[in-house]
């Protein structure tokens, strides 16, 4: 048996209920389907959201929820879409449990898997000692001894954003070459550059971040950790329907959306992380909330061709 709808939301992180939100208050029917794995679950407080700045990144999940259950047209689905394809008159989902749905819309706000490298003991201090974003997890961690583990093209970045919060931080280049001008404006800023390589990260007996062991057999104390972990955007939904990805300025494919989410496959929309790895929850927000308005503009359109063809 299939249901229809107007509009199926893939992903209920702050993305999607964003734009379920505005959908829900355009009456519209909205499914939204959520495997309910949001990118920032590791994370105890989420930051950099105003009115809820160190707060559960879960619980604001939790309060928009409970907001959209004001709008009856809304309804709130766990599981996992696992294939999609077009069909005569919208877009049909099959769910992981066989469930299936058709929309005359689609959103894919599926957000993105971090790559972590497999340094021994990193997975541990995701999000608890080990951090991506400055702007997210800087703050908490001013003054405190911090390692920028290079792993790619933002560490010297991340590192000079470190140093307006620490006056210790070292850079780990992990084998990756700075050119000189790079290690020329750490170094002039105090930053340290440490050539050896870290082989496994040591945590204390509370399982509390302590440092790097570094492949002199050396120990490097650290309070805090900044990596660069490959931001792999979770498309497969979106690829599914035939939409477009080009690389991404900051690293790796990403889908191609216009200023409103619009992507290149008919009746398909993406908003949040997946089409950007620099997004933030307030950037995933604003993206839903566009592609929200976007795509029920998109319906009334249709439903005025209709009901012009029917006068
Ligand atoms: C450790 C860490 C800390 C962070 N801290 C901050 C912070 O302090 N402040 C900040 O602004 N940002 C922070 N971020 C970034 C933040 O997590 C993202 O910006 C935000 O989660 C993006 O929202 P989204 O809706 O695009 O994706 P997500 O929040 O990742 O939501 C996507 C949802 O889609 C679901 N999904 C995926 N595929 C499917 C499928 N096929 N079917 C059904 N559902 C699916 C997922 O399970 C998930 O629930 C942090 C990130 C990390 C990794």
């Amino acid at each position: 048996m299939q249901q229809n709808w107007d509009v199926i939301i893939v992903g209920g992180g702050s993305a999607g209920l964003s734009a379920a939100l505005m959908l829900g208050r355009s009456a519209r029917r909205v499914l939204v389907v959520d495997e309910g794995r949001p990118r920032n679950r590791f994370a105890g407080h989420m930051h950099g959201v105003i009115g809820r700045d160190h707060t559960s990144p879960l619980d604001l999940l939790a309060a928009g929820r409970a907001d959209l259950a004001r709008y009856e047209g809304v309804t709130i689905v766990e599981g996992k879409v696992a294939e999609a394809s077009h069909g005569d008159d919208g877009i049909e989902v099959v769910l992981a449990d066989g469930a299936r749905h058709r929309g005359r819309r689609l959103l894919v706000a599926t957000g993105l898997t971090d790559e972590l490298s497999d340094l021994p003991g990193l997975a541990e201090q995701w999000g608890r000692g080990a951090f991506v974003c400055p702007y997210c997890d800087g703050w908490e961690q001013r003054g405190r001894r911090i390692v920028v583990l290079a792993g790619g093209p933002n560490a010297a970045h991340q590192a000079q954003l470190m140093r307006q919060l620490s006056d210790e931080v070292t850079v780990l280049a992990q084998g990756v070459v700075l050119s000189p001008e790079v290690r020329a404006g750490l170094v002039a800023r105090g930053i340290r550059v440490d050539d050896r390589v870290a082989t496994s990260v040591v945590a204390d007996e509370r399982g509390e971040l302590r440092g790097l062991l570094l492949d002199d057999g050396a120990e490097l104390p650290a309070d805090a950790l900044f990596i660069g972990p490959a931001p792999r955007p979770n498309d497969a939904v979106a690829r599914l329907l035939g939409a477009e990805v080009a690389a991404h300025p900051a690293g790796g494919e990403f889908l191609v959306v216009d200023a409103m989410g619009r992507t290149s496959a008919p009746g398909v929309w993406a908003a949040g992380n997946v089409t950007d790895p620099r997004s933030s929850v307030p950037f995933a927000m604003a993206a839903g909330n566009f592609a929200g308005a976007a795509i029920n503009a998109d319906l009334v359109e249709e439903d005025v061709r209709a009901a012009v063809a029917a006068a």
